[in-house]
C-alpha cells in the first residue's frame, strides 16, 4: 500500500520562500511512490504568509496550514506540526531551502530499511559567516558538556521520524520542548546522513544571536540538571583550597605579617560573589522552569487551520 509522508515546515516571515519550497517538494514527490501532505506552520508571521497559504490550499489538496496567534518560536511550531501530522512518517525541514528536499528519497530509503529516525548532519559550510559557524560549534560543545544527552554537531531540525516516534514525542508534556534533545532521548534506531546546506533562498535568518543564545541555554537546562551539580563540585573544590590556606595563616602569624593581604581578600570576596551569583542564576532558571511548567500553559495557540 502506498504510504503517506507528512512534511512539516515552520515558517516565520518566509513568504518569499514558500512558493519555491512547495514547488521543489512537489517535484521530488513526482518521482517517488508515496502520498504526501505539507503542513506549513505560520509562526506569527507579519508578512503575507497566511494569505498565500489560504489562497493556495484551494488549489492544492495536500497543503495544510496552522496559523499561530503570535510568534511562539521554531520549536513550538515544530511540535504543532508533529501534533497534527497523520503520515506514516514525518519529515521536518526549514522553509528557507537550506535543507534540500531532494534528500527525501535517501531519507525514505533508510526509513524503509527499518530506521525509525533518519536525521541529518550539516557539514560545515565555508560560505557561512564565521560568527555563525563559531556560535554553532560553541552551541554543541556547551550542550554536550553540560547535559546528559549527546547531540552531534550540525544536527538541525531536518529529519525523518517514523509514526511511532512521533506518537512518543507527542506524549511529552513538557513546556518549551527542545525537539533535538527529545529525539535523542526517545531512542529507536537512528541513522545519520551528512549534507552540505544550501544558501538561504530569500530573506534573512530568523534566528537572531539573542534567539540562539536563548536556545542554547534552554537546550542545556531542559535536558538535564547537570549544571546544578557543578555547584557541588565547585563547593568541594574551594572548601579544599581554603583548607590549604590554614598553614599559610599560621605561618603568617608566626612571622608577624598577618595584617597584609588586603588585595587577596578583596579578590576572594569578589570571586566568590560572582560564583554564587552564577550558581544562584542556574537555580533560578530551574525554579523558573518549574514555575512555568506548574502553570500548564499550552506551548502554542492556534488562530486558524484547515486541518480537521
Ligand atoms: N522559525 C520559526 N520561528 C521563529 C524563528 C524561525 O518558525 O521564531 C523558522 C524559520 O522560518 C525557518 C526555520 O525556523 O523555517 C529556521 O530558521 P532560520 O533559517 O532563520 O535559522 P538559521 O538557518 O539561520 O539557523
Ligand atoms: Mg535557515
Amino acid at each position: 500500500m502506498k504510504k503517506l509522508v507528512s512534511i512539516i515546515i515552520p515558517a516565520f516571515n518566509e513568504e518569499e520562500n514558500l512558493y519555491a519550497i512547495v514547488e521543489r517538494i512537489e517535484k521530488v514527490f513526482d518521482c517517488l511512490d508515496y502520498y504526501f501532505e505539507i503542513i506549513i506552520v505560520d509562526d506569527g508571521s507579519s508578512d503575507n504568509t497566511i494569505n498565500y497559504l489560504k489562497s493556495e490550499i484551494k488549489k492544492k489538496s495536500y497543503l495544510f496550514f496552522i496559523e499561530f496567534s503570535r510568534n511562539f518560536g521554531h520549536q513550538a511550531a515544530l511540535m504543532a506540526g508533529l501534533n497534527n501530522a497523520t503520515g506514516d512518517c514525518v519529515i521536518s525541514l526549514d522553509a528557507d531551502l537550506q535543507h534540500p528536499p531532494e534528500m527525501f528519497a535517501q531519507m525514505l530509503q533508510k526509513w524503509e530499511e527499518g530506521y525509525e529516525v533518519v536525521y541529518t548532519r550539516r557539514l560545515s559550510d565555508p560560505s557561512l559567516p564565521l560568527q555563525k559557524r563559531k556560535s554553532s560549534e560553541l552551541f554543541y560543545k556547551l550542550l554536550n558538556s553540560l547535559s546528559d544527552v549527546e547531540i552531534e554537531a550540525g544536527t538541525a531540525d531536518f529529519r525523518l521520524l517514523d509514526k511511532v516516534v512521533v506518537q512518543n514525542l507527542n506524549q511529552f508534556k513538557e513546556m518549551d520542548p527542545f525537539v533535538r534533545g527529545l529525539v535523542k532521548l526517545v531512542g529507536f534506531k537512528q541513522f545519520a546522513i551528512d549534507y552540505v546546506p544550501a544558501e538561504r533562498f530569500r530573506g534573512a535568518s530568523k534566528y537572531s544571536l539573542a534567539k540562539m543564545r536563548k536556545l542554547a541555554l534552554h537546550g542545556v537546562t531542559s535536558l538535564s540538571i547537570k549544571p546544578l551539580h557543578t555547584a557541588v563540585y565547585l563547593g568541594f573544590f574551594f572548601s579544599f583550597l581554603s583548607l590549604l590556606y590554614i598553614p599559610y595563616i599560621l605561618f603568617a602569624f608566626y612571622q608577624g605579617t598577618e595584617v597584609s593581604g588586603w588585595a587577596s581578600l578583596i579578590m576572594t570576596v569578589v570571586f566568590f560573589g560572582g560564583l554564587q551569583l552564577i550558581i544562584l542564576g542556574f537555580l533560578g532558571i530551574y525554579v523558573g522552569k518549574m514555575f512555568m511548567q506548574a502553570k500548564k500553559r499550552p506551548n502554542y495557540i492556534i488562530r486558524s487551520t484547515n486541518i480537521k
